[in-house]
């Protein structure tokens, strides 16, 4: 069975350590793949590096909502410049978080628009962080996905937050949605709904390590070596076997990704 993680922090300080460790454990398990996304210009270029070392890994790059206070136009351009390296794969982290901050709306509005143009110009899917902030990001997609309708990628919502209906929406749209460690949390019953009802082709594995680590791990740090935990909570949601959640969601994102192999 073969995984792939399309959300994992490895350029966190937290993995610097035994960063060949954790890949080795990693594909040990069966996860041959691991998409890096960046927060900011210093960890999206880590992203790449990290790529060029390592065969399994890809990155994407952009700059997330919690890092839009020092954003600048010489940021973008560097975004723009790493986005066109072989290994990067995506425009994400990026999105809205309301969550967090409400006092600085106006600002992640105006990044994430910025973004969503690097995407469109590049081709490039995109790797979206929401937090209570679902209703204006979803407006905000659909406005670009009607301005960019030639572009046949979409992206993948990252630790889907919201419910079925949303859910549908944004499949519609041509999203995957993320499915992390909080799947296999007893009291998560929104998203049990939502990935039990939602079919499995718009589904993708993602484990955010070092957060949100699965039930039998919470309180360690979260590692890509996980990934069959919320594979089998998957399976047991869409009444299938592992191997067929290993297969459809691989295919998922090579699709997405355009990858031939
Ligand atoms: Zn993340």
């Amino acid at each position: 069975m073969l995984f792939i993680d399309t959300h994992c922090h490895l350029n966190y300080s937290s993995f610097d350590k035994d960063l060949d460790a954790v890949i080795q454990h990693a594909i040990d398990q069966g996860v041959y793949r691991m998409i890096v996304p960046g927060l900011d210009v210093a960890s999206s270029r880590k992203a790449v590096l990290l790529a060029e070392k390592y065969q399994s890994i890809y990155a994407a790059v952009g700059v997330y909502p919690g890092e839009v206070d020092n954003f600048s136009e010489d940021q973008a351009s560097e975004i723009i410049s790493l986005a066109h390296h072989p290994k990067v794969v995506a425009i994400g982290e990026i999105g809205l978080d309301f969550y967090h901050r409400t006092d600085n709306q106006e600002k992640q509005l105006q990044i994430f628009q910025k973004m969503l143009d690097v995407a469109s110009s590049i081709n490039l899917p995109i790797l979206i962080h929401s937090r209570q902030a679902l209703v204006p990001l979803t407006q905000i997609i659909m406005r670009w996905r009607e301005q960019n309708s030639a572009i046949s990628c979409a992206g993948i919502f990252h630790a889907f937050e919201g419910g079925f209906e949303e859910a549908c929406q944004l499949t519609q749209l041509g999203f995957l949605l993320g499915a992390g460690g909080p799947v296999t949390y007893k009291n998560a019953k929104t998203k049990h709904q939502v990935f039990s009802k939602i079919s499995l082709s718009n589904i993708a594995l993602e484990t955010d390590a070092p957060f949100l680590s699965p039930q039998k791990h919470r309180g360690e740090r979260n590692e890509p070596a996980y990934i069959p935990i919320i594979a089998n909570r998957i399976a047991e949601l869409q009444g299938c076997s592992i191997n067929i959640v290993a297969e459809v969601t691989s295919r998922n994102v090579h699709t997405l990704f355009n990858w031939d192999n």
